[in-house]
This record gives C-alpha cells, sequence and structure tokens, in this order.
C-alpha cells in the first residue's frame, strides 16, 4: 500500500502526522507529505485511519 498527500487540499491539521508519524511529517512547505515509499503491512490499519480522519480527503492511497 503506498499514500501520498495532494498538497493542494492539505490544510495542514495535523491528523495524519498525529495518528502515523512514520508515514507522514511535515515538509518544507509546512504541509504533510508521506515519508515512506511502502506503508509496512502492520501499520496498514492505522494509515487506512488517516485516510479517513483527513478533513479534506487530501491523503489518497493506491
Ligand atoms: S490530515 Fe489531511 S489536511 Fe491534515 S495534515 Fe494530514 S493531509 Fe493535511
Amino acid at each position: 500500500m503506498r499514500v501520498e498527500v495532494d498538497q493542494e487540499l492539505c490544510i495542514s491539521c495535523g491528523a495524519c502526522i498525529d495518528l502515523c508519524p512514520d508515514i507522514f511529517d511535515w515538509n518544507e512547505n509546512e504541509k504533510a507529505h508521506n515519508i515512506v515509499e511502502e506503508v509496512p503491512s502492520d501499520m496498514e490499519e492505522l494509515a487506512h485511519e488517516a485516510v479517513d480522519a483527513c478533513p479534506t480527503s487530501a491523503i489518497s492511497e493506491e
């Protein structure tokens, strides 16, 4: 599983980083971005939670 943050949609609320600090972090534009290419299988459930928690649906998964 992979996740990606749409930089146009991210409003920097921090929910995804709070939930999954090993998957998301802030970038130089103070937006969230993914810090791993491939989400480890034991973190996939958390990553789904982050997708659901994002208030602007900025996180896509594939
Ligand atoms: S939860 Fe969504 S809006 Fe909030 S920081 Fe993460 S990607 Fe941005």
